[in-house]
């Protein structure tokens, strides 16, 4: 044991974090040792609270402090469209570019039968029930541009499309392969003009 436990303890937190290697760990664990206690504090409390208090959103699966969230209670936004996408970090990047003025659907992950992860583990149902009780006009299918995206996409243009709701695919510019929340504003926004129907 080179540590102490508790920095040892600190050490192994920040290991647990996307992209943060052994090296950076202890890096972080000393810098948090010499921070002023006041904002070791607030940060330990930061973490705390985004975990308790955000939710998701009943209606569409967006992170959410209340219930509906702020998007679906606002009703200046057109609500027969909705754009469903995989994560509330894609809400964050539509958002971000400011053009786009429907809901959303988050649906937390995407179809992928090599992980076994089905339409039913991720939220489909809850966006089926959702077009059955909302005037929906058009849906447009924003997952990521890849193998499960893609798939996802499909699964979802085959199940609504016999009810007539318009289902388009945004497409041009975001790279195959690609992440939605890393597009920057200009493609993302150019890949929602751009979208077509499926
Ligand atoms: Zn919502």
């Amino acid at each position: 044991m080179y540590y102490p436990e508790p920095i040892s303890k600190l050490i192994d937190s920040f290991t647990k974090l996307p992209g943060i290697g052994p090296k950076t760990a202890v890096r972080l664990a000393f810098f948090v040792l010499n921070m002023k206690e006041d904002d070791v504090l607030d940060f330990a409390k930061s973490l705390v609270s985004a975990k308790r208090e955000l939710t998701h959103c009943t209606v569409c699966g967006h992170i959410t402090d209340q219930d509906p969230c702020a998007i679906c209670q606002d009703e200046t936004r057109d609500s027969s469209l909705i754009c469903v996408v995989q994560d509330p970090k894609d809400v964050i990047a539509m958002e971000k570019m400011k053009d786009f003025s429907g809901r959303y659907h988050v649906l937390h992950g995407a179809i992928s039968p090599m992980d076994g992860i089905g339409p039913e583990d991720i939220n489909v149902p809850s966006l089926l029930n959702r077009l059955k009780d909302e005037e929906v006009e058009e849906l447009i299918l924003a997952t990521n541009p890849n193998i499960e995206g893609e798939a996802t996409a499909m699964y979802i243009s085959r199940l609504v499309k016999p009810s007539g709701i318009h289902i388009t695919r945004i497409a041009h510019g975001l790279p195959m392969g690609g992440d939605l929340e890393y597009a920057d504003e200009v493609t993302l926004s150019k890949a929602l003009e751009g979208r077509r129907e499926l």
